[in-house]
């Protein structure tokens, strides 16, 4: 049995459809069929090369797509349940980390996964050779041995589930590594999807007031739809006002987290002159090598601040992200995050709506075609 890859074999250039056999699982690995792939910010970053999977460790071709969802095809020999002891069988539909931390290298041994020196995740590897199917924009996706993955309650909808392993993971980790309990204030860089879901995490974590700034219109009238509390379109405010504006819902101060989800690297200036003496900010949003911006040192110091970065996430967070969508289900409008959906022909023409940013997602429906 073959299945198809789009393959990118070069930066700015239309992605390819290839067919590579689907695997036998090894002892311990999963097959996925994968049903849903979302279109991150970073595939375009990546498919642009901006963002240079090769870095990383990734060759050319390769398959990019990592936000998915999928069903069980095949368990490999010794794999009875999911990582939260649910017991599995074909057919299921499971979500998981794009990545998976091997437990045992100097990083991970020093309680740090995140480092991990033998990190495996979608993107990096090469479709030429066993197991293939090695990113989402696929028809399968193999999860090798001692990958952490759940089971996807049967309420929530592909549409709604399938950015919960990147984007919406991703922001729950963020806040939890600064620490944001409930009546702490944030701000959000940056009304993509992922501000949108930081917006929801925060929310669901307590955090007030929430301010989301971004510079397109509908995105902020999603936000607001999603309950920020306020919403300042960074084309008609200069920085000092919008830094007032923040300021001033916070009695003086500025807020206890400041996220940037923007990627664009003059945010962290502005964002930290919004964030309190002794608050944290948090970037996730810069991925791209190079693109630097000039800060003052001293402001950290005696404002007390910490950056933090953040890339990649702890499992917790996926099963914390999973919890969330189950708890606000109905009550939120996650439907509207994606609007356009393509089959995987249709790859570039996803990729073209992604970078035009007409929609806040663009994603490609497996089981169209
Ligand atoms: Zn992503
Ligand atoms: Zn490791």
């Amino acid at each position: 049995m073959n299945g198809r890859a789009a393959l990118l074999i070069e930066p700015n250039r239309d992605m390819v459809i290839r067919e590579f056999p689907v695997p036998d699982p090894e002892p311990g690995a999963v097959v996925i069929r994968v049903t849903r792939c979302n279109i991150c910010g970073s595939d375009v970053h990546a498919w642009q090369g901006n963002f240079k999977i090769q870095g990383l460790g990734a060759s050319l071709p390769a398959i990019l797509g990592h936000e998915m969802v999928g069903r069980i095809l095949a368990l490999g020999e010794g794999v009875l349940t999911d990582s939260w002891g649910q017991s599995l069988h074909e057919g299921d539909r499971v979500v998981f980390p794009y990545f998976n931390f091997c437990g045992h290298c100097p990083s991970c041994t020093m309680g740090f996964p995140l480092g991990c020196q033998n990190l495996h995740m979608a993107m990096l590897g090469n479709p030429q050779e066993f197991p293939y199917f090695v990113g989402g924009f696929a028809d399968y996706y193999y999860l090798p041995p001692r990958h952490v993955l759940f089971k996807v309650p049967n309420t929530l909808s592909d549409d709604v589930v399938s950015g919960a392993n990147c984007a919406l993971s991703q922001v729950i980790y963020g806040f939890s590594r600064s620490g944001l309990t409930m009546g702490e204030s944030v701000v959000i860089q940056g009304a993509g999807g992922l501000g949108l879901y930081a917006l929801v995490a925060a929310k669901q974590m307590g955090a007030s007031p929430i301010i989301v700034l971004d510079a397109f219109m509908p995105r902020l009238e999603l936000a607001r739809s999603f309950g920020a509390d306020v919403v300042v379109h960074i084309d008609h405010y200069g920085v000092p006002e919008r830094v007032r504006m923040v300021r001033k819902v916070t009695a003086g101060l500025g807020v206890d987290h400041a996220m940037d989800v923007s990627g664009n690297p003059s945010a962290m200036v502005e964002g930290l002159s919004m964030v309190r003496p002794g608050g944290h900010y948090i970037e996730i949003g810069s991925i791209n090598l190079g693109k630097t911006v000039e800060i003052d040192p001293s402001r950290l110091v005696f404002g007390n601040k910490t950056i933090i970065g953040v890339s990649l996430y702890e499992p917790f967070a996926l099963k914390k992200a999973l919890e969330l969508l189950s708890h606000t289900q109905g009550r939120l409008p996650f439907q509207s995050l994606l609007q356009d959906s393509f089959p995987l022909s249709q790859i570039n023409e996803a990729l073209q709506v992604a970078v035009s940013r007409r929609a806040n997602r663009a994603t490609v429906n497996l089981e169209m075609e």
